[in-house]
């Protein structure tokens, strides 16, 4: 079988990793390594490790299962925020766990006391970006509840940007959220964990403009694909290429740009605009959207032109490299991160190490 596959550059990683740890360092942040880009890859999460982060953050407890069960061993937060369903296996799996309902960390509580175990909590504080989080007005009567359950430890408050409305972490906006945690300090609750940070924050902290008492940081895309999150700019002393997918040409000929018939939807409801020049150089290459989020991919070769795809096919004009490629030609792509989690995720592409080693699938 000729999978597709992405080849995985663990040197690279964890030289990314390296580079963002000491960065942090030198601001008194230490740093969660985001693995869940990568479907929990266990050699990806080692490579992690080995660049020096003090421990892994995963969104999917069966994510954290695997890791231990290849042998990982490091501190485990949980990202996402747990269900009521899953509370039992939040507690043994994970050393920590961010939430935002007390409803939960009853249920967190009570699961802990079964086990004879107090389960560590990060506390999130929703900052405007209006994804997880306490609204900061609720947030003291919130960690009041919250230190009465007997089974959970608040080791911390965290808030996280960027993610889904696109709220950007700034001086203003992290100074709210360390004015707030001054105030529940004031009122006698420590924190020991203010995680303020994921890789949105890291232009700020290299700036030298985070608020100095936030101390953690939770980081994934940097790590991964050397890009912060706010303008996806190269990070400097960072690869952008540690992920590379590999697909092989299956049909290779000359074809109209423009399609002939009366048009309607394609097959995933779109109507799709091509441009007319002539005749073209029409590569099929076996990567589609069952295996790849194909808005996510740009070829290696920038004389290579993405036109389409499907569920099976990526259509691509090869006319600017007439010549440089046949039938069974491979074909290479760069990933952004909505790529990467796909093609990680996906059963129908191989990983690869950079020996040409075939590397256990996540799943
Ligand atoms: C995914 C995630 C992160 C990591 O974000 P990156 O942009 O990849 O650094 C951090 N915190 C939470 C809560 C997340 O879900």
């Amino acid at each position: 079988m000729a999978h597709p596959y992405v080849t995985i550059d663990l040197q690279k990683i964890e030289h990314n990793t390296r580079t963002i740890v000491n960065l942090c360092r030198a601001h008194g942040i230490t740093v969660t390594g985001v693995t869940k880009g990568t479907c929990g890859h266990p050699d990806v999460a080692k490579a992690i490790l080995r660049g020096g982060v003090v421990g892994l953050g995963e969104s999917q407890l069966e994510n954290i299962q695997r890791l231990k069960s290849a042998g990982v061993e490091t501190s485990y937060l949980l990202l996402r925020l747990p269900a009521l369903g899953e509370v039992d296996d939040v507690v043994t799996l994970a050393d920590v766990s961010l939430n935002s309902e007390l409803g939960v960390l009853a249920a967190l509580s009570q699961a802990a006391g079964r086990r004879q175990r107090v389960h560590d909590v990060i506390v999130m504080v929703d900052l405007g970006d209006l994804r997880e989080g306490v609204w900061p007005a609720d947030l003291p009567a919130f960690l009041q509840e919250a230190l009465q359950f007997p089974g959970v430890r608040v080791i911390g408050v965290g808030t996280n940007l960027a993610c889904f409305s696109g709220v950007m972490p700034n001086a203003n906006n992290m100074q709210r959220f360390v004015d707030l945690v001054g105030e529940i300090e004031g009122a006698g609750i420590t924190l020991h964990v203010v995680s303020g940070a994921n890789s949105s924050g890291l232009s700020l902290i290299a700036a030298g403009r985070m608020p100095p008492r936030i101390n953690h940081a939770r980081i994934g895309e940097a790590l991964l694909l050397g890009r912060e999150t706010m303008h996806r700019q190269a990070w400097p002393d960072t690869f952008q290429d540690a992920f590379v997918l590999h697909g092989e040409i299956l049909e290779l000929k000359k074809k109209p740009s423009a399609p002939l018939g009366e048009r309607s939807e394609d097959a995933f409801g779109h109507l799709n605009v091509f441009a007319n020049h002539g005749i073209i150089d029409r590569a099929l290459v076996n990567v589609g959207r069952e295996e790849v989020t194909v808005e996510g991919i740009v070829p290696c070769d920038q004389r290579l032109t993405i036109l389409g795809a499907s569920s099976s096919y990526l259509v691509v004009d090869v006319t600017a490299a007439a010549g440089c490629y046949q039938v069974g030609s491979e074909m290479t792509f760069f990933l952004n991160y909505a790529a990467l989690l796909t093609v990680m995720t996906s059963v129908y592409i191989e990983k690869r190490s950079m020996d040409g080693r075939r590397m256990s699938a996540a799943r």
